[in-house]
C-alpha cells in the first residue's frame, strides 16, 4: 500500500474501524501554520458524541478478539507499524511541522523516531509481561494474571504529536487493549496519517482508531461509560478535569502526564561547559515547549559569574539558529500558534517588571511566532515567572550559597516532573537526587527520557508512569485465580 498523505494531500477524516470516515459532527477544526499564521485547513474532522460513540462501540467489539490474540500476533503488528513509521518518517515529520513548526534537525526527526521506537519497545514486551504464582502451602495455589482493561483512550498535546502516540498506544495494544487516540486540535495531521499505516501493519478493525477534535471530544472520551482507561498528557488544569470526569463516570483508570517547572542546579565544582550546554539545550529544544524543560536554573555563587557569561552566549547562539522550520539548517522554530505566542510574550512582558532581563525578551522577525531565547536573572521566589510554567524558551536564573538552601528552593513548587544536578561530587549528587521531589533526576544531565525507565512526575506534574514495565501496569488489572489443592 502506498502512503497517500503529504502536505498537498492532508488527512482530515476520522480513522474509525480501519476506514477514513467523515465526522457526523458538522463543526470542523481550523489549523494554522505557525511560521506565518496562514490557514492550513478549515475542514479537519471534529469528533462529536456520535463519532466517539461509534469508535467506542467498534473498540469494544474488537477487544473481544484482540485480547485473545497471541503475543506474537500483537508483537508483529506493533513491529510492522514501527517499521512503517520509520519508512515514512520524512513525510510524517513534514505533516507535524506544518502546524507545530518543529525543525527536522532539532526535534522533528527525534519525535518520529521516538514513536517508532516506542512501538518497537512495547512489541518486545508482549510475551514478557508474565503473571505471578504464590505458594500452595495454605491449600490454595494462587495464579495472578495481568488482564487488559478494555477500551482505552489516549488524549495528547500538540508538542509531541507522534512521540506521545507511541508512549500511549504501544503499551495499551501490547497488553491486549483496544485504543482510541485523540490528537491535539492544533496538530492533527501526522497522527491522522497513521491510519493508513495502522491498517497496513495488520491491526484488525476497531483495535487502533483516531478521533480528532477539540477539548470537548476529549471530554466525551474521559466521561464515557464504556472507556475503561484514559491516559492524558497535557496541562495540569485539564488533567484535573480529566480525573474528575473519570471519577464521576465509571471510575475509569487514569494516567496523567502534566506540566513542570524543572530546576537545574549547578554547583561550584561542576564541569561548566557541560552544565551550560545541557541547560541551554533543555530550554530551547522544541522552542521550550517541552514539559520537562529546565526552566529554573540555580547556580552556586563561586561559579555564578562565569556561568552567566556562558549561558547568555549559548542562549544567544540558539536564537541565531531560528528560522523557517522547513529549512535544513534551522534549529529553532516558532511557537505553535498565536495563543501560545501571546501567552509566552505576556509572561515575558510581565517578567520585565519582576526581574532583570539577561538576554532575549522579544520577538524574532516580523512574521510568524518566533521568540528570542530569554533569561531573567535574580527572580523572587514568589514571582510569576519563577512559579508558573511558561512553555516557551524562557528561563529564570538565580544564585545560591548552600546545599540545604538549594534543596528547599528546588522543592518550592507544586510541580515535580524533572530535576538536574551538576557537580563532580557523587555523594552530593546522590544526596540531591534523593532529597529533590521529582519523578526524574539527571546527574550532569537534564531534560531527557528513556523508554526503558519510568517517565512521569510527582505532585501536580502527574499521576502514574509511562514507559518501561510501569506503562504495562497502567493498562492492566491483576486478576487472582486460586485453586483448591485438597484431594476432593
Ligand atoms: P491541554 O491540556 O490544553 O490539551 C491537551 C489535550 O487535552 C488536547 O488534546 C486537548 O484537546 C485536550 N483537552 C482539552 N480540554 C479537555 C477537556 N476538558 N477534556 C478532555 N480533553 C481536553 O494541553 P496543551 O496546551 O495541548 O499542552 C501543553 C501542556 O502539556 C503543558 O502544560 C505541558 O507541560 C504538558 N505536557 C506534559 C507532558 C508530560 O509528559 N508530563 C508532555 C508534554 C506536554
Amino acid at each position: 500500500m502506498s502512503f497517500p498523505w503529504s502536505t498537498k494531500n492532508l488527512p482530515k477524516q476520522l480513522f474509525i474501524n480501519n476506514e477514513y470516515v467523515d465526522s457526523k459532527n458538522s463543526k470542523k477544526l481550523e489549523c494554522f501554520n505557525p511560521k506565518d499564521n496562514s490557514v492550513i485547513a478549515s475542514d479537519v474532522s471534529l469528533g462529536g458524541e456520535a463519532d466517539v460513540d461509534a469508535a467506542v462501540a467498534h473498540a469494544q467489539k474488537a477487544f473481544q478478539s484482540w485480547r485473545k490474540t497471541t503475543a506474537k500476533e500483537r508483537r508483529d503488528c506493533l513491529n510492522k507499524l514501527a517499521d512503517l513509521i520509520d519508512a515514512n518518517a520524512e513525510t510524517l515529520a513534514q505533516l507535524t511541522r506544518l502546524s507545530l513548526g518543529a525543525p527536522w534537525a532539532s526535534f522533528g526527526s527525534f519525535e518520529i523516531a521516538l514513536a517508532a521506537e516506542a512501538f518497537r519497545y512495547f512489541a518486545g514486551w508482549t510475551d514478557k509481561f508474565a503473571g505471578e504464582t504464590y505458594p500452595q502451602e495454605d491449600g490454595f495455589l494462587k495464579i495472578i494474571r495481568n488482564e487488559p482493561l478494555g477500551v482505552c483512550a489516549g488524549i495528547i498535546p500538540w508538542n509531541g504529536p507522534l512521540g506521545n502516540v507511541g508512549m500511549k498506544a504501544g503499551p495499551a495494544l501490547a497488553t491486549g487493549n483496544t485504543f482510541i487516540l485523540k490528537p491535539s486540535e492544533k496538530t492533527p495531521f501526522s497522527a491522522l496519517a497513521l491510519g493508513t499505516l495502522i491498517k497496513e501493519a495488520g491491526f484488525p478493525p476497531g483495535v487502533f482508531q483516531i478521533v480528532t477534535g477539540e477539548g470537548s471530544t476529549g471530554a466525551l472520551l474521559a466521561s464515557h461509560m464504556k472507556v475503561q482507561k484514559v491516559s492524558f498528557t497535557g496541562s495540569t488544569a485539564t488533567g484535573r478535569r480529566i480525573q474528575e470526569m473519570a471519577a464521576k463516570s465509571n471510575l475509569k483508570r487514569v494516567t496523567l502526564e502534566l506540566g513542570g517547572k524543572s530546576p537545574a542546579v549547578v554547583f561550584d565544582d561542576a564541569d561548566l561547559e557541560n552544565a551550560i550546554a545541557w541547560c541551554a539545550n533543555a530550554i530551547t529544544t522544541n522552542t521550550g515547549q517541552v514539559c520537562f524543560a529546565a526552566s529554573r536554573v540555580y547556580v552556586q555563587e563561586g561559579i555564578y559569574d562565569k556561568f552567566v557569561q556562558g549561558y547568555k552566549a549559548a542562549m544567544e547562539d540558539k536564537g541565531k539558529a531560528a528560522g523557517d522550520p522547513d529549512a535544513k539548517e534551522t534549529l529553532l522554530g516558532p511557537l505553535v500558534d498565536k495563543s501560545q505566542y501571546d501567552r509566552v510574550l505576556g509572561f515575558i512582558e510581565r517578567g520585565k517588571k519582576q526581574a532583570k532581563l539577561l538576554t532575549g525578551g522579544g520577538r524574532i522577525g516580523e512574521d510568524g511566532f518566533y521568540v528570542q531565547p530569554t533569561v531573567f536573572e535574580g527572580t523572587a521566589d514568589d514571582a510569576e515567572i519563577t512559579r508558573e510554567e511558561i512553555f516557551g524558551p524562557v528561563s529564570v536564573l538565580n544564585k545560591f550559597k548552600t546545599e540545604e538552601e538549594i534543596i528547599a528552593k528546588a522543592n518550592d513548587t507544586h510541580y515535580g516532573l524533572m530535576a538536574g544536578v551538576f557537580t563532580q561530587d557523587i555523594n552530593r549528587a546522590l544526596r540531591f537526587a534523593s532529597d529533590v521531589d521529582a519523578g526524574m533526576v539527571g546527574i550532569n544531565a537534564i531534560s531527557m527520557a528513556f523508554l526503558s525507565a519510568p517517565f512521569g512526575g510527582t505532585k501536580t506534574s502527574g499521576v502514574g508512569r509511562e514507559n518501561a514495565i510501569d506503562a504495562l501496569r497502567m493498562y492492566t488489572d491483576k486478576k487472582t485465580i486460586f485453586i483448591n489443592m485438597a484431594k476432593l
